[in-house]
């Protein structure tokens, strides 16, 4: 992790501790392999792949440009910086570290870092979605389990309240 304060380190562990709970979670898997796409049991651009393939892709964890392989692991290198636009987080095919902005991460709740997180990583992985805002977007891989892991996750933030 890099530029990042001890409290926003806690924040991003806070955020993979919830991941790890969710990952591994019948709802998690329930939603990947259910999700369906007009009508069918798909997601866009999903690279040819099933939603059993994609599960199971994430479950393996080798990123696009680790050399680990098949580690079950979410090999991540963080930055933290800042920009006044609306971009939460970013990354590019060719390298390891996701960006984080600062602008959005101080206000985040962790279910909402794990969310950002995750999508980002799913860009590790190799998939990708449409730049513009399109409805296909949406129901891209990284924005569609982006927002399965947030869900979820906010849903174990609120059974730890209690
Ligand atoms: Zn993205």
């Amino acid at each position: 992790m890099i530029n990042f304060t001890r409290e926003q380190e806690d924040k991003v562990l806070e955020a993979i501790d919830l991941i790890k709970r969710v990952v591994s979670s019948d709802e998690f898997k329930d939603g990947v392999i259910n999700n369906t796409y007009r009508g069918r049991r798909t997601f866009a651009d999903n690279d040819g792949l099933s939603n059993e393939e994609i599960y199971q892709k994430i479950l393996h964890g080798a990123e696009t440009l680790s050399s680990s392989g098949r580690n079950n692991t979410m090999d991540l290198e963080l930055e933290l910086y800042y920009e006044s636009a609306n971009t939460i987080g970013y990354t590019f095919p060719n390298i390891v570290r996701i960006f984080m902005n600062r602008k959005y991460f101080n206000k985040f709740k962790p279910y909402q870092v794990a969310d950002n997180l995750f999508h980002e990583w799913l860009h590790k992985l190799g998939f990708k979605h449409d730049v513009q805002s399109t409805n296909r977007r949406r129901h891209s891989i990284p924005y569609t389990i982006g927002y399965l892991v947030k869900k979820l996750a906010k849903r174990y933030t609120e059974i730890q309240a209690f």
